[in-house]
């Protein structure tokens, strides 16, 4: 269902880049941070506020990360988009990740791409 924005925006796959790290760094070191606010912090309204700060923060990171990365599959060479959801709940590890292919239907570790604009 991502195929016609892709299509229409001509956007290309590339390896991230250094820039990439450090911002993927930084979002995930804000989402540590509230957690560890939470952890540390006395009292229930400041638990709260650190309840929502997390939730934010794992949000953004989340609809980021999915809106970013993008996919080749090994198989077919289908270049694709995962939802945020997708995104949340598929196994991954630093550079890969275990999703689907939309266009043969194969799951496989596939290392995660950085969107451009062509
Ligand atoms: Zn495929």
């Amino acid at each position: 269902m991502y195929d016609l924005s892709l299509e229409s925006r001509k956007a290309v796959l590339r390896r991230p880049e250094r820039c990439d790290w450090i911002r993927t760094g930084a979002y995930v070191a804000i989402a540590v941070l509230a957690v560890a606010g939470f952890a540390l912090g006395p009292g229930r309204e400041h638990r709260a506020l650190s309840l929502a700060g997390i939730a934010v923060a794992i949000a953004l990171l989340i609809r980021w990360h999915a809106a970013t990365f993008g996919y080749r599959c090994p198989h077919c060479g289908r270049e694709f988009r995962i939802s945020a959801w997708a995104d949340l709940f598929s196994p991954n590890n630093v550079t890969a990740k275990y999703v689907k292919c939309p266009e043969c239907g194969r799951r496989d570790w596939m290392e995660a791409l950085v969107w451009e604009s062509a």
